[in-house]
């Protein structure tokens, strides 16, 4: 859970000047993508952006509902641009959840004197918000806004989102009933913005969706248009022309929220010819399929470690990336042991785990045999000490090799080193590349651009490399 305040700068509002909104995106990435449309279109209205609540006209909060310490931040954050200016809308997750005395807002309960609360991905209905309370300036620069949109990422990476909402109902998750079913956005407008992103050099493109694999399920993989040529609606489709994209552009693309479905065998030729990143972030949760089960799991009756050993044949190179969580009601010791012998032979390249904590409004909640709290950080806890053994000896495996590496920041050129990422580390989840200064006095590093470097040394999550 991020969070990203306020863009840009400004003073308040003097009369006869644009008006100003402040902005904060908290949440996960499909909450940034939301913002970014959000700001786009202030931006091609003539709005500007305010850094401080206190200069702004009007407030937009984005906010997280997933867990319990994102409603509280979410909540404390709306108080607080309450509190220095005054007119207030929400809009995200928690603005969909129902309250706890029996209204059905959360946020009307706590927050009375907001001024509007839409759900998640409503553009449109925070626009008309904004209209009513600060209207539009007069002969917007539409001119102005770059064709791919305002991002709130550095420039070299971007979120491309696919799809919104989702079809399962995980027993933990809380999702669908914030963010509906799922609703593939047309292939061309998915394309098009990917193709804008390159232009506007983005480097890396992270493919992001509640379920990426389920892409056109929901138009029955209808056939779209793209320059002109027919295109499914289908994962597939959509990799292989982002792919050839990327090609074009010397960028790469990663694909996040995949599940393992049979049909996800098809993308791994795409990755193994260099298309896209050899990498699939998979949440897997648990192994057992009992648990799995009870879950409600996508794929669930799936063999993962089959899956993902034929996944491997097919592109050694791979690399996965996994989220568990330990100690879900019901969970013996012996299903736990099935997880950490899962992990093991499966060597999931990066995995993160959670302690089971409930929901509210999830129907794990009811499941009986609910673990004991200490219980479940013990297992969380022996879970990462196996997981990370299995990711620093798969780190140390790559000491000698030469690896592309993506540079993040780079201060003075590089000549003092600098921080990149291999195509084995997404931004944010994973870990880093920490490049030596250059023994070579010609050799420079620059923010958003590839340089080869060769691994010198493995440190806990991270990579040592020497540029060259
Ligand atoms: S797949 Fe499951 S966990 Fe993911 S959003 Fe859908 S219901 Fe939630």
């Amino acid at each position: 859970m991020s969070d990203t305040p306020v863009l840009s700068p400004s003073q308040p509002a003097a009369p006869g000047t644009a008006p100003k909104i402040g902005f904060v995106s908290l949440g996960c990435p499909k909450a940034l993508t939301d913002s970014e449309l959000i700001l786009t279109q202030l931006r091609a209205e003539g709005y500007e952006t305010s850094k401080t609540f206190a200069g702004a006209d009007l407030v937009i909060v984005n906010t997280c509902g997933f867990i319990d310490d994102a409603v509280k931040e979410s909540l404390d954050t709306i108080g607080e641009a309450l509190a220095e200016n005054g007119k207030v809308i929400v809009t995200g997750c928690l603005g969909a959840k129902a309250g706890q005395a029996g209204g059905d807002n959360l946020i009307k309960e706590v927050h009375p004197s907001v001024l509007a609360v839409t759900g998640p991905h409503a553009t449109q209905e925070v626009m008309d918000a904004v209209h009513t309370h600060v209207p539009k300036p007069h002969d917007p620069f539409v001119d102005l806004v770059p064709a791919q949109g305002i991002k709130l990422t550095p420039k070299h990476y971007a979120y491309l989102k696919i799809s919104e909402g989702c079809n399962h109902r995980c027993s933990f998750c809380i999702i669908p009933s914030m963010r509906g079913d799922l609703v593939s956005r047309p292939i061309g407008d998915v394309l098009n913005e990917a193709r804008a992103l390159f232009e506007a050099g983005v480097k890396e493109l992270l493919v992001i969706s509640q379920d990426t694999s389920a892409y056109g399920v929901d138009v029955k993989y209808r056939t779209g248009f793209w320059d002109g040529t027919p295109v499914k609606t289908k994962l597939f489709d959509l990799v292989a022309r982002l792919g050839e994209l990327a090609k074009a552009h010397g960028a790469w693309v990663r694909l996040h929220y995949v599940y393992p479905y049979p049909h996800v065998d098809e993308i791994l030729p795409l990755m193994a010819q260099g298309l896209i990143l050899p990498y699939l972030d998979v949440p897997l949760q648990h192994a057992h399929p009992d648990v799995l089960k009870r879950m409600k799991r996508p794929a669930n009756g799936e063999k993962n470690l089959e899956r993902i050993q034929r996944w491997r044949e097919i592109c050694p190179e791979i690399v996965i990336r996994s989220t568990f969580i330990a100690g879900f009601p019901g969970e013996t010791e012996a299903e736990f042991q099935y997880l950490l012998d899962f992990m093991q032979e499966a060597r999931i390249d990066r995995a993160g785990c959670f302690a089971y904590s409930p929901v509210q409004g999830a129907t794990a909640n009811e499941l009986p045999g609910a673990v004991d709290e200490a219980v479940r950080e013990a297992r969380r806890a022996q879970f990462m000490e196996v997981a990370e053994r299995v990711s620093a000896a798969k780190l140390r495996e790559r000491i000698g090799a030469t690896m592309q590496v993506l540079v993040d920041s780079a201060p003075a050129l590089g000549r003092k080193g600098g921080v990149g990422r291999s195509y084995a580390d997404a931004p944010e989840i994973d870990g880093t590349v920490r490049l030596l200064p250059p023994e070579k006095a010609s050799k420079t590093l620059k923010v958003g651009e590839f340089t080869r470097a060769r691994i010198v040394a493995a440190e806990g999550h991270d990579l040592v490399a020497m540029p060259i």
